[in-house]
């Protein structure tokens, strides 16, 4: 019998063997790499003696179209209720009352991390001559920063009414045809993010952890950020941990802290890969660095990602790219995003051989050169197939 995913008091998984897991197929394309990744999926757990009873909920056009609704409450009981969810992507509604369909999941779940790891597969084509040297795990602040949609716009009685309110309170005098936004960053939306960071580090024995930050120049946001999380590494961490500053750059067997500002960061990860492993970093600087790792490993359509809450237990897995609307329907795009990101959940429940097996599998099929459009555009001689083929040949290799 099927049954739920639960959390222990000590912040561990109970999995079932046949757990119930919720998904979202996603808009667009979603309607092709969901049962494309979920067919290598299933074949993985069953090798392993398992087996996962999905079970659908709705968001996007699909909610639409059958409630009305673009994000049903529904599906936010179901994603609670079930712990562990899995989904495609989805359109951002013109006029839905949502700035992202996305964005609402995290926040009204508070699934403060955002979890991407970058890391290149056997085979896949590349831009960069050594995208080996890429393995790095970067961990996005998910609820704060810009992305908080704290905006109001030029020209309207509510930017009025701000400006009025920073003139008379600050003294600071904005243009008046400005659009202001607010950048929230707390000590504890930042500390969590760091320790989650932090324990993975630990648990995974990895040696390196960046903050990568602006705060040479938004000292009181970013800066704060880099503080903060200097400050938690000395009060928790500091029996497996030390800061550059206090080691001098030599931390023994300890992990490495250290900090890099974000636009050299950027640089530093395309030129010297190798010395990024573990990135913590607030909400846009995620958003950019991810998918500018992910061009180094093969693109958005193998960047797989999560969203997750450690403290509750909750994690919703999802494909980074979007719903790609020329090509919904076409069975042609690469499924590898949902199916790593399943690969991440896997993981993620304890499932660590059925996880390797398909990472394997992929391996081997990308190896041999059946591979769907985008990577066929990057390779010679490659066989190109479609997105339901590329998922038989991975079960086929698994
Ligand atoms: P997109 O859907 O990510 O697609 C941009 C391009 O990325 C595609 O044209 C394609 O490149 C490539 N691509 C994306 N998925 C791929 C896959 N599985 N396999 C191979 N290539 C893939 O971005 P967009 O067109 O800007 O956004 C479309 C919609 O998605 C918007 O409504 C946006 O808001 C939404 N969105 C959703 C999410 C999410 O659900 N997480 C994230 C981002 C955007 P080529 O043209 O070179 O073939």
């Amino acid at each position: 019998m099927a049954d739920k995913i639960s959390m222990n008091s000590d912040g561990t998984l109970t999995v079932p063997d046949n757990p119930i897991i919720p998904f979202i197929e996603g808009d667009g394309i979603g309607i092709d790499i969901w049962p494309a990744a979920r067919s290598v999926l299933d074949a993985a757990a069953a090798k392993h003696g398992k087996s996962i009873e999905w079970l659908e909920v709705l968001a996007g056009e699909k909610a639409f179209n059958e409630t009305g609704e673009w994000l049903p409450q529904d599906t936010i009981d179901k994603f609670n209720e079930y712990l562990i969810g899995i989904k495609g992507p989805l359109t951002t509604p013109i006029g839905g009352g949502f700035r992202s369909l996305n964005v609402a999941i995290r926040q009204i779940m508070d699934l403060y991390v955002c979890l991407r790891p970058v890391r290149w597969f056997q085979g896949v084509p590349s831009p960069v001559k050594h995208p080996e040297l890429v393995d790095m795990v970067i961990f996005r602040e998910n609820t704060e920063d810009i992305y908080a949609g704290l905006e109001v716009e030029a020209g309207t009685p509510e930017a009025e009414k701000m400006r009025g309110l920073l003139l008379d309170a600050f003294g600071w005098e904005l243009a008046e045809d400005a659009g202001i936004g607010v950048k929230p960053i707390s000590k504890t939306g930042s500390q969590r993010l760091q320790r989650a960071a932090m324990n993975y580090a630990v648990k995974h024995g990895r040696t390196r952890v960046n903050w990568v930050h602006k705060g040479n120049i938004m000292k009181f946001t970013e800066g704060a950020f880099n503080n903060w999380g200097y400050d938690l590494v000395k009060e928790e961490f500091s029996d497996v941990a030390v800061s550059w500053e206090d080691s001098g750059g030599d931390a023994g067997d300890k992990i490495l802290v250290q900090d890099t500002i974000a636009d050299i960061a950027l640089q530093q990860v395309l030129t010297r890969p190798a010395e990024f492993q573990v990135i913590a970093t607030m909400n846009l600087n995620g958003d950019y660095l991810s998918d500018a790792l992910a061009a180094q490993v093969g693109g958005i359509g193998i960047a797989p990602g999560a969203n997750i809450n450690y403290v509750t237990g909750h994690g919703v897995f999802e494909a980074t790219h979007g719903t790609a609307p020329k090509y919904a329907g076409q069975d042609k795009v690469n499924p590898s995003s949902v199916l790593l990101s399943g690969v991440l959940m896997f993981e993620h429940l304890g499932w660590t051989e059925a996880a390797a097996d398909i990472t394997r599998a992929l391996e081997a099929t990308i190896g041999d050169k059946v591979v769907t459009y985008d990577f066929a555009r990057m390779m010679d001689g490659a066989t190109e197939v479609k997105s339901s083929e590329f998922a038989s040949a991975i079960v086929d290799r698994l």
